[in-house]
């Protein structure tokens, strides 16, 4: 049995301790906060906890599903779910339906939402570039294992908006594709390297496009994971210093600096974060985790009450390029009711809920520094007049979020292969961190897995100190 320290609990971490304590070892998680979760954390509110995230999880999903499964999680009664996300073009709201696997070999047999798009969507897509990508989706599909096929390999060196605007046209990248991606993932995909778009574009088809609300949300299941843990809350790591002999872990806690030695160690935080607390890592590993663009985001939440809403019942809404000055979507967070219209009993009594409004990304920067007050008064004016009407009226929660997500960027499958085979690693240090698998629910899941096989991996044959010699807090005043 060896001893092992989590940096971080965020859902990374938590499967990764999880895994590693499943597999018979010791693992002790340290977390900055004064409680789980990281980014997933319910913001509490005097309107109940808002969960930022959709508490919904793909049936395409499989690590997602089996850890779900596993928690006494998965709803048995509660059937799939197809909510339908809807667009704002050309002055309207439309609902198209759900995208179809069969719509990206014959694009132009799809539901069509017309003018005044060819106004403002000029490129027309190119067959022969559409091949790259059916084939990609199709080896990925059929493909068993963590090979990734040679075809979606060769999608690697564009992004996705280059390369589905060049094989599919801009019409039906903005209208039919890009609304699904975001309404699956709430994400903005399009810088990411078109390859690792591929891979969840493929898990997204896999499930049908349906989902599986997620029994308590997601509060639930990082509170459920965490529950069968040993977790140190509110211990910031400053630094950890890992040798051929183990990895010291120093950090802070209730104003006193604390260390732990353990035969090993996982980061499980933001590629940003690493960096800061592992300032000797080798060449290859800081300028992989260098590689990575922190996106951060402003979003603006809203409690709605209004039983009629016009929404009510959808996922989200995707607002094509300038339609509603500066904002990207809004989604609807937790579960809302059918809309009232289609069940008359769910109007006498429909939940409240909140929704998310994104900034769009090129305006985040212009307006970061803006005060809550102006942000929230913002939105509302954008919305006036628009398709959608006016926001319903309800207290509002702003959030910037410093690294919403950390972009790859092209060329990333080929920077991770040059990582994982490096032949100069830091000893007996491991990483679960978004940055190595796709930016959605199931990617944090396999991050930590990941991380933890990684981890087991990192102790290769050397001797690990004997049963019941764990992760040792050392006293104060005896740290080297
Ligand atoms: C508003 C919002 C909306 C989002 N929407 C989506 C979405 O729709 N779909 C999606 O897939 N993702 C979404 N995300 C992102 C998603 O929540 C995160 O990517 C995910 O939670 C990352 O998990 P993680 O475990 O890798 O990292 P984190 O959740 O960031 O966990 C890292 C943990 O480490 C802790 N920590 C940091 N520094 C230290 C330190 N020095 N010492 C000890 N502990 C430390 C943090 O407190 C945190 O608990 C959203 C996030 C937000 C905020």
């Amino acid at each position: 049995m060896a001893s092992f320290v989590v940096v971080g609990a965020g859902l990374s971490g938590l499967v990764c301790a999880a895994r590693l304590i499943r597999a018979g070892h010791e693992a002790l998680v340290l977390e900055a906060q004064p409680a789980v979760g990281g980014r997933l954390r319910p913001i509490v509110t005097e309107h109940g906890p808002l969960e930022p995230a959709v508490g919904e999880i793909g049936e395409g999903d499989v690590n997602l599903r089996a850890l779900v499964a596993a928690l006494g999680l998965e709803p048995k009664e509660s059937p799939l779910v197809e909510r339908s996300h809807a667009l704002v073009l050309g002055g309207k709201l439309h609902r198209p339906p759900p995208l179809r696997p069969w719509e990206v070999l014959v694009p132009r047999l799809s539901p069509r939402i017309d003018r005044p798009i060819d106004a403002v969507f000029w490129r027309r897509p190119r067959w022969r570039l559409r091949r790259g990508v059916v084939r990609g989706l199709w080896d990925a599909s059929r493909k068993r294992g963590v090979e990734v096929p040679d075809s979606v390999r060769a999608l690697d060196d564009q992004t996705w908006s280059r390369a589905s605007i060049r094989a599919f046209g801009t019409r039906w990248c903005a209208t039919r594709l890009a609304p699904a991606l975001l309404a699956r993932t709430g994400l903005d995909l399009s810088a990411e390297s078109a390859a690792i778009v591929v891979m969840m574009l493929v898990r997204l088809w896999s499930g049908g496009g349906r989902t599986l609300p997620l029994a308590g949300g997601l509060a639930s299941l990082v509170e459920r994971l965490a529950a069968a843990l040993p977790v140190r809350l509110g211990a910031r790591v400053e630094a950890l210093e890992s040798t051929a002999e183990g990895v010291r872990v120093r950090y802070r806690t209730g104003g006193r600096e604390e260390s732990v030695f353990a035969d090993a160690a996982v980061v499980a935080l933001p590629p940003s974060e690493i960096l800061r607390v592992c300032p000797k890592l080798t060449p290859a590993e800081r300028g992989h985790l260098e590689s990575f663009q922190p996106r951060r985001a402003i979003v603006v939440h809203r409690f709605v009450s209004d039983p009629a809403w016009l929404l009510r019942g959808l996922a989200g809404v995707t607002f094509v390029p300038g339609e509603i000055p500066d904002m990207r979507d809004l989604r609807i967070l937790g579960r809302p009711s059918p809309s009232s219209s289609s069940s008359p009993s769910s109007s006498l009594s429909p939940d409240p809920f909140w929704i998310r409004i994104s900034f769009e990304r090129e305006s985040v920067d212009e307006h970061w520094g803006l005060s809550d007050q102006v942000l929230i008064a913002k939105v509302d004016a954008a919305f006036r007049g628009s398709p959608i009407g006016d926001l319903p009226a309800g207290p509002s929660r702003v959030e910037r979020i410093p690294e919403l997500m950390s972009v790859q960027g092209r060329g990333a499958l080929e920077r991770r292969a040059l990582f994982e085979c490096r032949s100069e690693r830091s000893p007996r240090l491991a990483f679960a961190t978004e940055a190595f698998t796709t930016p959605d629910l199931e990617g944090r899941v396999t991050a930590g897995m990941r991380g933890a096989a990684a981890a087991i991996d990192s102790l290769g044959d050397v001797p690990v100190r004997a049963e019941g010699g764990g992760a040792n807090a050392d006293p104060p005043g005896e740290r080297p």
